[in-house]
């Protein structure tokens, strides 16, 4: 018997194609993807390609995660592929962005001086309404708090093509898996839950703003090549046992870090037990063990879905495609892990971290050992994470029996639909009355409380309490700002029942409670409806597609606004050699992004770069006093904040440079801190190393990233010193520069700088960043 290899088996493959030239392509059928947009097509064809190309390559069999982010590169003959070694270009389908981080992300977008995005792009305003006193009234304060930002990206969007999604259309991910998630797309989105369109078997990954522009704008997204973690799944969910489970069970063997630069790819034939929106719970989740993003491979559940909303060509193109849409027979993981569905336990996780994973079971013996609060204050069920239909009904059941039973909620009790058509289906079908009768309150169809927006007053700051959510991300104060806060995670199931003991303490699986009528009752198992059976009602329509006339449009900033700012194209290189520069200051030690641009009150003005820059580097130590936002001005001898003196240097003419450890910028990838140093007059920022984002990040914004070539130079450096950089005339890849030196004491030396510019960043440096290049490209 013949056992041809993968390489020779394709040339047999392309050969017979070849021959047979009336045979179909995939690509011959034109599939939307999205109802909701015109002209853009599902582009099957290209994985198609790319593979039969990577194939040959590789000539081993690929895992279902790998054929999606291999299908979408852009360049499959000269791509270097290995996985957590190489970096990927890539060409994703689409962009998401919510509202937080939309504003810097379209204010640099309508600087790369394009009439449209490159690919279908769609704003979500779901991040910015504060959870006070229930869905109608909080949704119209916040849109009367956040009008200018609101109309600010109503009118972007407009003007620039993108679908818009207004304040209480519903939360990002909700919305895009109703109708934008797709098998076998892949997409980006500026949020870290994107992930949660693996649940219909897409690669999304959440970024910075800065990548949702470079995809925006055409530019290929730069992605470490991901290893692959399989998780096997086998047995049948039933029961009190819930998707949710499954990735509660997933944080605890792999913990917070254990997914990092991985996907985790879903199989095995307990995939079938899980509903669509069951499988984008575990993907949507599956960012808090830090992984690239989770996937599971295309099945009936999911054709189930799409038919339901309203996407049967779809499902169909879909499965035309299928044997893409799952990994090769023998597909290489880089880690492996088992799950036998029918033995796993509800688990609830937390405190404090979302990887501290305890089965219901032991649950009360570790309340109690650990001395957390035992009182339950408050339930919350909802969020992008746990919303669908199906977990509000199998909620729904749990309640309804005990409103047989005579019981209210004994906690509070809180609910927030993940979109629109969610609210009112369950408004249509009586469970938003169910929820109400027994004492909840329904949130606005947005983040809320998941998000930290949630005015609460039923404990003071400071006093030690508990609560548990169905949401995902439960560290520190993330809910409602008081560090004392234990916040616990579990499936909407056992949050609603548990709303009913009061006590952490509680099993709803085994423990009875008693009735009205005084007799003991014991819950009996959740049950639910996986799609609504009367179908889904779209509820209000909150969805503003681009107008036709997009011309007339002018986009609203108020000059006078402190939370949006019109971006100014940053000045192109002079040409000079720079000479005798100030080291605005000498870091020592770690620097992370939030070292170098601060989050928490900062946040509000992410979309104004002036104000925000006002935490540039705040965080760092000054390696001349061990001091953070202590520098010493050069000019005037006098000590002061670190922007502070960025800006007294800029507005006199001075560039200056910034001197920093190892893996400089590390952490999450925040344009902002790039965008600050370039904005507050920056020319270089020489560093031991730096982590990779963060120095693309900089060379994007027109900034000299730039590395001790003898990392032990740092040593040489001293705060006080100016320095010149030399080589600029001669810029190229691979060539070093030469930093000079000049101590106090006018001695001087010079010292290699390495760099990892290639032609194109090389360009961007010269242009003053990649947009002003861009920019000028689309005018010629
Ligand atoms: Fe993020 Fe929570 Fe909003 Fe989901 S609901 S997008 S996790 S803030």
């Amino acid at each position: 018997m013949f056992n041809l290899s993968h390489r020779t088996a394709n040339a047999v493959r392309r050969l017979a194609a070849g021959m047979a030239t009336a045979a179909p392509r995939i690509g011959d059928t034109k599939v939307p993807m999205s109802l909701l947009e015109k002209g853009a097509y599902i582009n099957y064809q290209r994985i198609e390609d790319n593979l039969a190309i990577v194939r040959d390559r590789l000539s081993r069999p690929l895992s279902l995660a790998e054929k999606i982010v291999y299908g979408h590169l852009d360049d499959p003959h000269g791509q270097d592929i290995q996985r957590g070694v190489s970096y990927l270009k890539l060409r994703p389908d689409r962009v998401a962005c919510q509202d937080a981080t939309a504003q810097m992300a379209l204010l640099q977008f309508m600087s790369a001086g394009m009439d449209t995005a490159a690919v279908p792009t769609t704003v979500h305003c779901d991040h910015l309404i504060e959870a006070q006193i229930g869905g109608v009234k909080d949704l119209a304060r916040a849109i009367d708090i956040n009008k200018e930002v609101y109309d600010f990206l109503a009118t972007a969007t407009a003007k620039y093509g993108l679908g818009f999604w207004k304040p209480g259309s519903g939360i990002i991910h909700q919305i895009i898996l109703e109708n934008y998630a797709f098998p076998g797309g892949m997409m980006i989105g500026t949020d870290s839950h994107t992930p949660n369109a693996g649940g219909l078997g897409m690669v999304a990954c959440g970024v910075g703003g800065a990548d949702a522009v470079d995809v925006m704008a055409g530019l290929p997204w730069e992605l470490k090549c991901p290893k692959v973690i399989g998780v096997n799944l086998t047995g049948k969910i039933s029961g009190w046992t819930t998707p949710k489970d499954v990735i509660l069970k997933v944080a605890g063997i792999l913990t917070v870090k254990g997914g990092t630069g991985a996907i985790v790819e879903y199989k095995g034939p307990g995939v079938e037990s899980l509903s669509c929106t069951g499988m984008a719970t575990i993907c949507n989740m599956g960012a808090e063990i830090g992984a690239t993003t989770s996937m599971f491979p295309f099945n009936s559940r999911m054709s189930d879905y799409l038919n339901a909303t309203k996407r049967g060509d779809i499902a169909k193109y879909a499965q035309q495609f299928a044997h893409n849409l799952k990994a090769d027979e023998g597909a290489e993981y880089d880690q492996h892990i088992e799950i036998n569905l029918s033995e796993l336990e509800p688990h609830i996780n937390g405190p404090f971290t979302p990887d501290l994973a305890t089965p219901l079971s032991k649950f009360a013996e570790e309340v109690k050992k650990n001395n957390w609060p035992e009182e339950l204050k408050v339930a919350l069920i909802g969020s992008c994470t746990n919303s669908s239909y199906e977990d509000m009904s199998r909620s729904v059941s749990i309640v309804k029996e005990a409103s047989a039973h005579g019981l209210d909620v004994k906690s509070k009790f809180t609910i927030t639909p993940g979109s629109e058509q969610v609210r009112a289906t369950i408004e249509r079908d009586g469970h938003i009355a169910a929820f109400e009768n027994v004492g909840g309150l329904v949130l606005a169809n947005a983040c809320g409380p998941c998000i930290g927006q949630w005015d609460r007053q039923d404990v003071k700051k400071g006093e030690a309490n508990s609560i548990i959510t169905s949401y995902n991300r439960n560290f520190t104060g993330r809910n409602d700002a008081n560090p004392a806060t234990h916040a616990f995670v579990a499936s909407p199931d056992v949050v609603t029942a548990m709303a009913f003991g009061g006590s952490l303490t509680f099993n709803p699986m085994t423990d009875s409670l008693i009735g009205s009528d005084g007799k003991p009752f014991t819950f009996s198992e959740p049950r639910g409806d996986e799609l609504p059976p009367r179908g889904y009602d779209p509820g209000q329509d909150t969805f503003q597609p681009p107008p036709t006339d997009r011309a007339s449009v002018s986009v609203a900033v108020d000059p006078k606004s402190d939370r949006l700012q019109l971006l100014h194209p940053f000045a192109p290189w002079d040409g000079k050699t720079p000479t005798d520069l100030p080291i605005l200051i000498k870091v020592s030690g770690k620097c992370t992004t939030d070292h170098i641009s601060a989050g928490g009150p900062w946040l509000k003005y992410r979309g104004h770069l002036e104000n925000i820059s006002q935490n540039c580097l705040i965080g760092a130590i000054n390696a001349e006093n061990n001091t953070a936002n202590k520098v010493k001005n050069q000019m005037t001898g006098e000590y002061g904040g670190v922007p502070q003196t960025a800006a007294y240097y800029r507005d006199h003419g001075i560039k200056w440079v910034v001197v920093g450890d190892h893996n400089y910028g590390e952490g999450s990838s925040r344009e902002h801190a790039a965008l600050e140093p370039r904005f507050l007059g920056g020319l270089a920022i020489i560093v031991r190393s730096f982590a990779r984002i963060h120095e693309t990040n900089l060379k994007k914004q027109g900034m000299l990233a730039l590395t001790f070539a003898n990392p032990e130079d740092y040593e040489k450096v001293k705060p006080s010193d100016r320095v010149d950089i030399l080589g600029l005339d001669s810029f190229a890849p691979g060539k070093n520069l030469t930093l000079v030196l000049r101590h106090e004491d006018g001695s001087k030396e010079e010292v290699p700088l390495a760099h990892s510019f290639n032609e194109g960043q090389i360009e961007w440096f010269k242009a003053g960043s990649a947009l002003n290049l861009m920019a000028a490209q689309s005018k010629n």
